[in-house]
């Protein structure tokens, strides 16, 4: 068994932390980060449950938006509907901790 040395953690093996998560989140759903940084991103959220819930959420959020242009509902009442349900849902989350 070797001991731990930090030494030894190259940069792509570092995992972001939460700060970084969340600035990146938005980056990460428009595909924007690069190899590295995906890979510190999906390894906080193996490990780190609200940061996981938080990037379902956006990404719920996104895929919604992004279905509702689709349609081209001008008036897209379903869509308000739906994120309004998320948000709520996203507080009571929140609200427990
Ligand atoms: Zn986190």
């Amino acid at each position: 068994m070797t001991m731990f040395n930090p030494k030894t953690i190259r940069p792509e093996v570092r995992v972001a932390g939460c700060l970084e998560v969340v600035e990146q989140i938005g980056g990460y759903l428009r595909l924007e980060l690069s190899e590295e940084e995906v890979g510190s991103f999906h390894r906080h959220l193996s490990g780190c449950e609200r940061c996981s819930r938080r990037v379902a959420f956006e990404q719920t959020l996104l895929e919604t938006v992004r279905a509702a242009c689709r349609t081209g509902d001008k008036a897209p009442y379903a869509l308000r509907e739906r994120i309004h349900l998320l948000l709520n849902e996203e507080d009571r989350r929140q609200a427990k901790g």
